[in-house]
């Protein structure tokens, strides 16, 4: 309706953003000016060598990190600009992290740690717990959700950690190296559920990655360098439409 705007289809929005990490009198510069729009409807990948400021740049992005200088924008909104209070609710209903190594607390079943979100915003126990078994559902683990997560998979405890992301219907999911813990076939899988279940019209999808093999799932890929986001570019995509899906890629 408001599509007139321009600036409507931008989820994030950044703009000389730069951070330095100060342990104990050594400082770090992790961000060294980002400019870098993420579009709504879009997966954007953020790739780079290790130690490049990634998981950095999608800390001050998803608001669980407070940058120097320059600005960034989650929906028109300047997380550093309001209190704590309203940021963590803000984040709240807004954003969904995924963890490299998951996350998920050990001794809540599945269907609980998906649930944590809602419970965290005031939800109660039993319309959570119905939710929670729902999106368990949604990332085909509707048989598990009493398991602990040590009796699942590595893929089924992403799988839950992506439920968990998703339940409170963030508009910005953002994830650190989600399939570096996975195969190669497990981490393709969980690829193909993110991109079913979190890319929308209204949403935005980051996803920091070394894992060149699931680069085609991207809609652009943002090249960090050094504190820097050096070149942004488009993935190279087998011609989908006419060569088969490649081996491996089954859902078995
Ligand atoms: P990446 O995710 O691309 O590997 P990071 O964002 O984790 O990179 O780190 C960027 C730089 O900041 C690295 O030099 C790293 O050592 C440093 N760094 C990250 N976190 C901290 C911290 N909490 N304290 C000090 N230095 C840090
Ligand atoms: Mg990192």
């Amino acid at each position: 309706m408001t599509n007139h705007n321009g600036r409507n289809n931008i989820a994030v929005h950044c703009d000389g953003v730069t951070k330095t990490y100060d342990a104990g009198g050594t400082k770090v510069t992790a961000l060294r000016g980002i400019d870098l729009d993420v579009r709504t409807g879009e997966l954007l990948m953020l790739v780079g060598p290790s130690g490049c400021g990634k998981t950095t740049l999608i800390s001050v992005i998803a608001g669980i990190l407070d940058h120097d200088a320059g600005e960034c924008l989650v929906f028109g909104k300047d997380l550093m600009a309001i209190s704590d209070r309203e940021r963590t609710s803000y984040r709240g209903h807004n954003i969904g992290f995924v963890f490299q190594a998951f996350n998920l607390l050990p001794t809540l079943t599945a269907a609980e740690n998906v649930a944590v979100p809602l419970l965290i915003n005031g939800m109660s126990r039993s319309d959570a717990m119905e939710r929670a078994e729902e999106a368990m559902r949604r990332v085909d683990l509707g048989d598990r959700t009493k398991s602990l997560p040590k009796q699942l998979s590595g893929g089924q405890q992403q799988r839950v950690a992506i439920a968990r992301a998703l339940i409170h219907g963030p508009k910005l999911i953002v994830c650190d190296e989600p399939t570096s813990a996975l195969d190669h076939e497990t981490g393709h899988k969980v690829m193909e559920l993110l991109r079913e279940v979190a890319v929308g019209p209204d949403r935005a999808l980051v996803i920091v990655t070394h894992d060149a093999r699931i680069f085609e799932f991207a809609d652009r890929i943002a090249r960090m360098d050094d504190g820097r986001i050096v070149k942004i570019e488009e993935p190279e995509r087998e011609q989908e439409a006419l060569v088969p899906s490649p081996s491996g890629r089954g859902l078995g």
